[in-house]
């Protein structure tokens, strides 16, 4: 005949979740560092100290009652009760310390006392950090948010796109509504959205291996493989469709199939050694494709959606920026929506250059007024930005042709003479050398750009 002596004290972080409530069935077990709860002990019969084990641990109660009663078993069930425990977010550390326990106990000839020495060795303690309980407030959602950016398992990008996806969605209704069904085909183009801007117009890679890139990488470069548009609604829209479809399948796909990682994985916090999935900003259906988010978190992402924007933002930039260490301006590039791509007026370029040189750099054709395009001779979409140094004028024709390649190496010769020899007349070009040159002078700055800018995959292109 065995007894169940229960210690429990399921509390953390001053939060209570259970209560120290019982311990023996008899007598203390004889050892003496536990005698400070002997005060503590209440009393209970057999059947009403098992029942109570059961609601404590949430079991059914027939394990403790039923024939399994063996401890063995018991020992088993606790151990399962306690990894679901952990599940929900509770962290629990083995023989820690004896605030929850539970020994076997025997007193088969009425002396009570300890079973083998160990009893049944179940012990742990449960201890609840702030940021591991799944919130009841909104007073949570902050640090969540947070946890999930700057926490837990990173190998790609997707949880950023995720995040700025379900931002955007709640930005976009109109005052007053709240719908919180967010279908997984919104997801999916809002993604193809993110990464055919940053693969296409911006080369950014996305993980640490090149030649494996994250799935959706690889369906946008078999879909879009010819050169691209410069704007994502300019695109076929058969393609888009096709695109589309395949990152349903293929990203979000379905959790049994094991596809579907990007939704359920969002949610994923590690703490310590342990990674929890949390649902506080929404429960989803992989079979309806679909996730619901939480009224609360709703109202979190539209109200301080600008500001998440941000951070989601700076998060992904950290990240980018360990994966493409030589790329300039990353922040800028990913805070651009790539339907929305704003571009300063060059005009002023050409009002600066005119007096100097009124032909085009690549075919030396007089330029006639009205026809004159500025360039960026390193493409505006690796360098992002309008530095004088970097600009050229250039007839219609040659700007088109260009796009977003570079010319090879007879105009960047020309490019860094035209550099030196305006350098003393054109203030504002000697102000963005200037800027550029860090002791050793801008030339081999400028000679980086251009070699990094190669190495990112912008290739080369013939003028005229
Ligand atoms: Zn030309």
């Amino acid at each position: 005949m065995f007894r169940w002596a229960v210690l429990t004290s399921l509390s953390g972080q001053g939060m209570k979740i259970g209560e120290i409530e019982l311990l023996h069935g008899r007598s203390y077990p004889g050892d003496e560092s536990q005698n400070s709860f002997r005060e503590q002990s209440v009393w209970h019969n057999k059947r009403s100290l098992d029942l109570h084990v059961a609601e404590l641990l949430k079991l059914d109660p027939d394990i403790l009652l039923g024939s399994q009663r063996q401890s063995s078993d018991f020992a088993s069930k606790v151990s399962a009760q306690v990894s679901f425990l952990r599940k929900k977010g509770h962290i629990i550390d083995w023989n820690a310390g004896s605030r929850f326990g539970i020994w076997r106990m025997t007193d088969a000839d009425g002396q009570s006392g300890i079973d083998a020495g160990t009893l049944e060795g179940v012990t742990a303690t449960v201890t609840v950090p702030p940021a591991a309980v799944p919130p009841t407030t909104s007073a949570g959602l902050p640090s969540n948010f947070l946890s999930i950016l700057t926490h837990g398992v990173k190998d790609n990008t997707y949880k950023f796109a995720l995040a700025r996806a379900l931002i955007e969605f709640c930005r976009e209704q109109r005052r007053g509504e709240r719908n919180l069904k967010v279908p997984y085909t919104y997801l999916a183009e809002k993604f193809l959205r993110y990464y055919w801007f940053q693969a296409c117009i911006l080369r950014i890679r996305q993980n640490f291996k090149p030649n494996m890139p994250p799935r959706i990488i690889t369906i946008i470069n078999e879909i879009f493989d010819d050169g691209a548009p410069g704007s994502f609604d300019r695109l076929d829209p058969a393609r888009v469709q096709k695109a589309k479809q395949k990152i349903l399948k293929n990203v979000f796909g379905h959790a049994r199939s094991k596809t579907s990682l990007v939704v359920p994985r969002f949610q994923k916090i590690r703490v310590g050694r342990e990674s929890m999935e949390v649902q506080s900003f929404y429960e989803y259906d992989d079979d309806r494709q679909l996730l619901v988010l939480k009224p609360d978190a709703f109202d979190f992402l539209r109200d301080n959606h600008a500001m998440l924007t941000k951070v989601v933002i700076l998060e992904w930039t950290k990240l980018l920026e360990r994966i493409n260490p030589s790329l300039p301006k990353l922040a800028a590039k990913l805070e651009t929506n790539a339907s929305a791509v704003k571009r300063r007026s060059l005009a002023e370029y050409r009002k600066l250059f005119l007096p100097y040189d009124n032909h085009c750099f690549y075919c030396r054709s007089i330029l006639e007024p009205g026809f004159i395009d500025v360039d960026h001779v390193i493409p505006w979409s690796y360098i992002y930005d309008d530095n004088a140094w970097n600009l050229v004028l250039a007839c219609n024709e040659c700007n088109c042709k260009k796009s977003d390649s570079l010319p090879y190496d007879e105009f960047w010769n020309a490019l860094i003479s035209r550099n030196y020899r305006h350098y003393g007349e054109i203030k504002k070009l000697k102000e963005s050398l200037d800027l550029l040159s860090r002791g050793r002078g801008w030339e081999p700055e400028v000679e980086n750009y251009y070699t990094q800018c190669l190495e990112y995959g912008f290739g080369k292109i013939r003028l005229p």
